[in-house]
């Protein structure tokens, strides 16, 4: 299969996840500035050293490919999976506004490639990683004392939105999230 983007519809494929696979390139990878541990929060990078460490201990493929965004970024994302989804309401379940996204301020990686993020989500735990989005494999928080189950995932990020003490109980299915949100 031939693909031609440009660098920005590249970064849109985070977005659908149609195509992420090809954020593995490794010179893509290492020619974008976020494709990697800098700007993270210091809490998820130290989480993230030690995963990897204990992934290439076992093996396990497993590497950053998008970690800190800025604003800027993040808008370009948000208006590409408006463009790609058609409106702001089906473009949320993949990407979020800049004021929203916790990708923006270094609280998220995604991860790759699918072996790794599959290692890293039945692990991740040990490190107070946790995947935060069903119908994301590659998206990782600290969400979760080190050490302790991670909470249940959200359906996606639409039903997220802006942090809320009350968003989410620790015993609601991200189904019961989804309900209230409507
Ligand atoms: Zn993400």
């Amino acid at each position: 299969m031939q693909i031609h983007v440009t660098a920005p519809s590249l970064r849109s494929t985070v977005v659908t996840g149609a195509i992420v696979s090809f954020l593995v390139l490794p010179g893509w990878s290492l020619a974008h500035a976020a494709s990697g541990p800098d700007g993270l929060d210091p809490t998820l990078s130290r989480a993230y050293d030690q995963a990897a460490a204990a992934a290439g201990a076992q093996g396990i493929p497993l590497w950053i490919t998008s970690g800190a965004r800025s604003v800027a970024e993040q808008e370009g994302m948000w208006r590409d999976g408006i463009a790609t989804h058609g409106s702001p309401d089906a473009a949320r379940r993949w990407v979020l506004p800049p004021a929203e996204s916790t990708h923006v301020g270094g609280h998220a990686i995604d991860v790759g490639p699918q072996a790794g993020a599959a290692w890293l989500e039945a692990n991740g735990s040990r490190w107070g990683l946790c995947r935060t989005f069903a119908n994301e494999w590659w998206h990782f928080e600290v969400t979760t004392p080190p050490g302790t189950p991670c909470p249940p995932m959200w359906a996606d990020a639409s039903v997220r939105g802006k942090p809320s003490p009350d968003a989410r109980g620790a015993d609601q299915s991200p189904a019961i999230a989804a309900i209230m949100r409507w």
